[in-house]
């Protein structure tokens, strides 16, 4: 590529750094410069400060989640988010249990692995990539087999983009007296989540997704009576959830080294989540990003792969042109050169691509990355021609 592309610029983020891309994937992502600005300095873990910055982060998140101040707790977890979502399947679907895995992405395979590994009884319930699951048939199941005590989801399917229905699940599997257990990663933050109104048992996410801080740190919202309830159930010590919230609650100490610098960005994170307006105003940015991402690269010629019912705004799968010109690693490389990091596509039996809308990025960020991706299209083209 030539060096006469528009220069890269988050209009949010603004990265100050030469070669930092913008990041327009679902995480670790593009953070601003006061979240980066908030890891300038060391913290004690045991230091008095700490401990309190620790303890009103974990408080906001749980209220975030719409967990109450009686009946529910945030349990960080040192590690990336699936570490989270490992433990709260394995610390509340105890031996004896089984649980129902809705699963159409790789996330929720992962769940299945997860199960598989640590032998938690599990029965899949899966359909296509581009689909959601049908609550009626969640119920046929439920109501089939009593032994059933859980049933887990994941909230936002990051392989194709997919926003699942989390509230029509929600209320066929409390109608079904049985507990539901969300991986909502890739939501938490923007899409609307209410634990306490949905009667949600956990949900996990982490840092650095929409919350916008950086990676290293998973969490879990959970109830507190199934904490209790799971005591000495998990087959873990690091990732066992009863445990590590029991030393958080007795002097909020963590068992073990704390990620500080992570923890010290995400306090900054929800203050600027907080200043933005909270998740709605965040939702509202991130569906104006998708909606000129949608139009950009429809007028570029690329298909997204979602139906615009079922697509999240959060990452957006397109479809590999199946044409001489295009090749995925040219592609990528030119838009990086150009300052943008986009993303692989996971999707199965379907040649895809991904474009993530979320981070510390408006639409003048998006509209910025279209004309590189417009230049970088035409020059790929001309190569083929020439
Ligand atoms: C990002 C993500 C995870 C966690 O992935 P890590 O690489 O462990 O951070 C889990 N579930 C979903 C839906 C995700 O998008």
């Amino acid at each position: 590529m030539t060096g006469e592309l528009p220069a890269a610029r988050a209009t949010v983020g603004q990265p100050e750094i030469r070669d930092m891309p913008v990041l327009l994937t679902p995480g670790p992502l593009t953070t601003s410069a006061r979240v980066k600005a908030a890891m300038m300095r060391d913290w004690g873990s045991r230091d008095p400060a700490f401990v309190e910055l620790s303890q009103s982060v974990f408080e906001r998140i749980r209220a975030l989640a719409g967990g109450t101040a009686e009946d529910h707790v945030c349990v960080p977890l040192q590690g990336s988010g699936t570490f989270a979502v490992e433990a709260m399947l394995t610390t509340f679907v105890g031996a004896g249990d089984r649980v129902l895995l809705l699963v159409n992405g790789a996330y929720g395979h992962r769940m299945a692995a997860i199960c598989g590994k640590s032998g938690r009884a599990h029965e899949i319930y899966e359909v296509p990539e581009t689909d959601t699951h049908d609550p009626l048939e969640v119920a046929r199941r439920l109501r089939l087999d009593p032994q059933i005590g859980f049933v887990a989801m994941v909230h936002c399917e990051t392989t194709s983009g997919l926003l699942n229905p989390l509230s029509e699940i929600a209320r066929c599997v409390r109608a079904e007296g049985r507990q539901l257990l969300v991986d909502s990663m890739s939501g938490f933050g923007a899409l609307p989540l209410d634990m306490h109104a949905l009667e949600l048992a956990a949900m996990a996410a982490s840092s650095n997704k929409c919350l916008q801080g950086v990676p290293g740190l998973g969490f879990v919202v959970c109830r507190k009576d199934m904490l209790e309830a799971a005591r000495g159930a998990s087959p873990s010590v690091v990732l066992d959830l009863q445990a590590q919230a029991d030393a958080l609650a007795n002097g909020g100490q963590w068992r073990f080294t704390p990620p500080t610098h992570v923890i010290a960005a995400l306090d900054e994170a929800l203050a600027e989540l907080e200043e933005e307006g909270g998740p709605a105003a965040r939702l509202a940015r991130y569906s104006q990003n998708l909606a000129t991402l949608l139009a950009g690269m429809g007028r570029l010629g690329f298909q997204p792969v979602l139906d615009s019912s079922r697509q999240a705004p959060v990452i957006a799968s397109f479809v590999e042109p199946d044409d001489a010109w295009f090749c995925f690693k040219s592609f990528y490389e030119a838009l990086r050169l150009g300052g943008y990091a986009i993303y692989a596509g996971k999707m199965t039996g379907i040649g895809s691509f991904r474009v993530g809308v979320i981070g510390a990025v408006d639409f003048l960020t998006i509209e910025a990355f279209l004309r590189v991706a417009e230049a970088v299209v035409s020059e790929m083209k001309q190569k083929v021609i020439s």
